[in-house]
């Protein structure tokens, strides 16, 4: 017999599992309201309008009750993203938020709202661990966003695996300010302290402010990306309170892109705290993570999680172990999705003899520590006979005082193949391209420096705060 995702659950115990704003939900409440909405759908595929509200765990919870699987979908998505998730999804209503309004693009599928009250008896929660549970997209930074289908035992396996990793346990309240239709905000963020019989505190909007005053309020954890970590870095040299509050906290986690080296060296400096980065994808849930009890290394992704095999592969399909080289990062475990939906060739393609290959270059040190040099498709620069990693010169461009973001990317050259581009929103007075390349010279090595620089107000960034590099020419 499968065993249920989220034990808690049947417990149906008083302690408090959601808050969202205004609305709470203790355990007793979201078995009810869960299993009552779980009754009521329909045995195909349901989207989820995924505002950040206690609603969208609800109704997401509800179709894991009843092994219906959900599609989450993100309420400022644009048109035409929507009519291609709902072609390929092909979902048999939509479930939202009373009062939500939603787009045209959604007008011909019947809705239905999520209650946030209920009283039958909780149902059973122990659907087929190979059937499809979520159908996520994953977040277009590369291309238009794949259906990934997950089955349940992929969640189980990575929820237990960060469990083991973090020392994840009920007590552990987590402060949430993720969207809730990817990976990191729903399953890490949501469903994680569901399965551990823990609790949530979402902020609707992030700001330093508001995971300062959670922290301070019986708080244990942060799940953040690098893009809310660097806000923190920005303020908590000048902030006490959020400096005491951080120092206080039992575990800061960053994920979904690198966290610059630079904002890590802040929050450590301003309360001594180390930030626990962790890697993963949609299509594998986590890979790897620093351990809680472990060494900490900062500008590294840690270590293969539980149940995780993990390899690094060279231009040639050779294995790479030399921990100098660089390959591409592939993996296999139970923690790996079933299929891109609708796409058999791109599934096909994805694997590599049963290792999923992830498009993500790295290095492994003597300890198996892995770290990130970025992309294949997007931050490996050719240039000079050189193979050269974006995500280095970007954390020495961030090292200069006068740079608050970075991105590097390459661009065609005559005589070097390409040459480095460095795309910088500066922090006040622009440093001069002569300035940066002098910098990066220094730190990294001459052929690092970059040869162009270009200035902007912002970097084009999607909805997890990732570059999007290819509207950089990338
Ligand atoms: P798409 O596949 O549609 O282009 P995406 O790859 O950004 O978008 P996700 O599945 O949400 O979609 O993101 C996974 C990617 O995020 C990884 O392949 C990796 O490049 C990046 N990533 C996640 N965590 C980290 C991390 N800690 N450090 C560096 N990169 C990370
Ligand atoms: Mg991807």
């Amino acid at each position: 017999m499968p065993a249920p995702l989220f034990p808690a659950l049947a417990d149906g115990s008083g302690r408090e599992a959601l808050r969202f704003g205004d609305h709470a939900l203790t355990y007793a409440d979201l078995a009810a309201v869960a299993g009552d909405l779980a009754r009521e759908l329909p045995p195909r595929r349901v989207a989820v309008w995924a505002t950040p509200t206690v609603h969208t765990s609800v109704a997401v919870v509800a179709a894991l009750l009843a092994g219906v699987p959900a599609v989450p979908l993100n309420p400022k998505i644009g048109e035409r993203e929507l009519a291609h998730i709902l072609a390929d999804s092909d979902p048999a209503l939509v479930l939202a938020e009373p009062g939500a309004e939603l787009p045209p693009g959604l007008a011909g599928l019947p809705r239905r709202d999520i209650p946030l009250t209920g009283e039958k008896t909780p149902i059973a929660d122990e659907p087929d661990p190979e059937a499809p549970a979520l159908i996520v997209y994953t977040s277009g930074t590369t291309g238009p966003p794949k259906g990934v289908v997950l089955p349940r035992r992929a969640l189980a396996t990575t929820l237990d695996a960060l469990e083991d990793a973090w020392g994840w346990t009920a007590d552990d309240v987590l402060v949430h300010a993720l969207p809730l239709f990817h990976v990191h905000g729903l399953i890490l963020g949501i469903l994680g302290p569901l399965r551990r019989g823990g609790s949530v505190r979402h902020l609707g909007r992030f700001s330093p402010e508001g995971v300062a005053h959670e922290l301070a309020n019986g708080a244990t954890m942060l799940f953040g990306v690098p893009t809310m970590y660097h806000r923190i870095a920005g303020e908590v040299g000048t902030n006490p309170a959020l400096a005491d509050a951080l120092r206080a906290a039992r575990l800061l986690v960053s994920g979904s892109a690198a966290l610059p080296v630079h904002d890590h060296q802040r929050i450590t400096a301003a309360t001594g705290q180390q930030v626990v980065e962790r890697y993963g994808m949609t299509e594998t849930l986590m890979n790897t993570s620093v351990r809680a009890d472990g060494e900490r290394k900062p500008g590294t992704v840690g270590v293969p999680l539980r149940g995780v095999e993990l390899r690094l592969v060279g231009e040639d399909g050779e294995v790479v172990d030399d921990p100098e080289t660089v390959g591409e990062i592939q993996v296999r475990g139970p923690n790996l999705f079933t299929e891109y939906l609708n796409r058999p060739d791109a599934t096909a393609a994805a694997f590599d003899d049963g290792w999923f290959r992830t498009g993500d270059m790295a290095t492994r040190d003597a300890d198996g520590y892995v770290k990130i040099v970025g992309r294949k498709a997007t931050d490996l620069i050719k240039s000079g006979g050189y193979k050269i990693g974006a995500g280095e010169i970007e954390n020495a461009l961030l090292e200069h005082p006068g740079v608050a973001e970075a991105a590097v990317t390459g661009e065609p050259d005559d005589d070097l193949g390409e040459r480095i581009v460095a795309w910088i929103v500066p922090s006040g007075e622009p440093p001069s391209a002569g300035e940066l390349a002098d910098h990066v010279a220094k730190l990294l090595a001459p052929h690092k420096r970059p040869r162009v620089v270009r200035y902007l107000d912002a970097l084009p960034r999607n909805d997890m705060g990732k570059v999007m590099k290819r509207a950089l020419g990338a």
